[in-house]
């Protein structure tokens, strides 16, 4: 994750958010839901997954209605995710031609039916990490909705930030120095701090590392009101929230990611054809680090944690092959606890179980590595002592070369 303010938190679905996820993103509706238990507030909806189910919400919220795609990317508006029906027939007809959208790649399964408001202003509201002055920072722009991202770029002046002490919490006169900056018209002021409290709370109950409003409207009867609603929980935390890991969605993730996440392994898939099996997140960093330095380019990070059971290793093993990019497999093990020896038949009878014939190095080190060489070179396979040795015969395998 790239904690690097604004351009992070309005780019909520770039690449390498994508490719780096740790956290889990939570759909519009249920981020809507948590919003209205902290008293922000938000238009009248319910979620549909089919068109007549959407129709009889129209009904009830009067026929005009709001019918939003649920998928976990931004600018769902723009790629006709977001639509307005003037009646229930309406809304069922545009439900219809919603939920058999795909939007980036993502297949739409719900949608979300709201009071249609009329918006006079749309403004941004949102709090994130901000890992540079490792602190939580709130974000917020008098020019919110679906441009934001240029607003940003463009008139830089036009956001405005205020960093929140984690201990103290967001301060009142923070969100007044924010709603100044806005030129917010003081007719607001109390319901916007109302909201900037909540939306803190709403972050750190949840162990967020984005909740956000976009936008957040001023509507034709002057009241302020939550349209959007974005948030994304820390991986990490899950633990603390049963309920809301629950509400994954796995369309969004990549099988090998789920599957991983089921041996307790850390995961992530990359653009590149190397495959990477290292024990430790720091070692796995060091070890995509000598590979590109090589000339080569990592498949993955993959960090097989403590204890490199045969089992875990054949797990580790599958996902990396299940990525068609990959050419050739690096294994590196740092010994501590786990013996090299151990370490090595776990390669070995991980291998007897996974037949293929991609090639592959291991690079074993710390107790007992030199009888896990033995064992592998007996089987044929190419080991090597250090780091930089491993990482150039991997890119040579990798590019077809031989490699002894
Ligand atoms: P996103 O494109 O995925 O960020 O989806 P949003 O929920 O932010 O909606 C995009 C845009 O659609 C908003 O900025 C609004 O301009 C418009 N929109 C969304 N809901 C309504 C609504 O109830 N009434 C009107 N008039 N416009 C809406
Ligand atoms: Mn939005």
């Amino acid at each position: 994750m790239h904690g690097d303010g604004i351009i992070f938190v309005l780019s909520y679905n770039s690449r390498s958010d994508k490719g780096e996820q740790t956290c889990m993103k939570l759909h519009e509706y249920q981020s809507k839901q948590i919003f209205a238990r902290y008293g922000i507030p938000i238009p009248k909806g319910r979620v549909a997954a089919t068109a007549a189910e959407a129709k009889q919400i129209a009904e009830e919220l009067g026929g005009r209605a709001v019918i939003k795609a649920q998928v976990l990317v931004g600018g769902r508006g723009k790629a006709g995710g977001i639509r307005l029906a003037k009646s229930p027939e309406e809304a069922e007809d545009l439900a219809t031609q919603i939920l058999a959208m795909d939007i980036k790649g993502l297949p739409v399964r719900k949608v979300l039916v709201d009071e249609a408001a009329n918006i006079e202003k749309e403004l941004y509201l949102g709090i994130t990490n901000d890992r540079a002055a490792r602190r939580p920072v709130l974000i917020a722009s008098a020019s919110g909705g679906v441009d934001i991202e240029e607003v940003a770029r463009k008139n830089p002046e036009q956001i405005h930030r205020v960093h929140i002490d984690p201990l103290l919490g967001l301060r009142d006169y923070q969100w007044r120095d924010v709603a100044v900056g806005m030129d917010l018209s003081k007719d607001h002021w109390r319901t916007f701090g109302a909201i900037a409290q909540g939306l803190w709370r709403v972050y750190i109950d949840h162990d967020a590392t984005l909740a956000e409003i976009n936008p957040l409207v001023i509507t034709n009867r002057n009241q302020l009101l939550a349209l959007d609603g974005k948030m994304t929980i820390d991986d990490n935390a899950l633990f603390r929230h049963p309920d809301l890991a629950e509400m994954r969605d796995l369309d969004v993730e990549a099988p090998s990611e789920i599957e991983a996440r089921k041996y307790g392994l850390t995961y992530i898939k990359l653009d590149g054809n190397i495959g990477c099996m290292v024990n430790g997140a720091g070692l796995a960093m060091t070890t995509m680090d000598v590979i590109k330095l090589f000339g080569g380019e990592p498949a993955n990070f993959l960090d097989i944690g403590g204890g490199a059971g045969a089992e875990k290793v054949a797990a580790a093993l599958r996902i990396i092959l299940s990525d068609p990019n990959v050419k050739a497999v690096l294994f590196n093990v740092f010994g501590g606890i786990t013996r090299g020896d151990e370490v090595a038949r776990g390669i070995l009878s991980a291998l007897d179980e996974v037949k293929t014939d991609i090639p592959m190095v291991v690079r074993l080190a710390g107790t007992h590595a030199e009888e896990g060489r033995h064992l592998l070179a007996a089987a044929d396979m190419v080991t090597a002592e250090t780091l930089a040795d491993a990482a150039q015969k991997v890119v040579a395998l990798a590019k077809g070369e031989k490699v002894r």
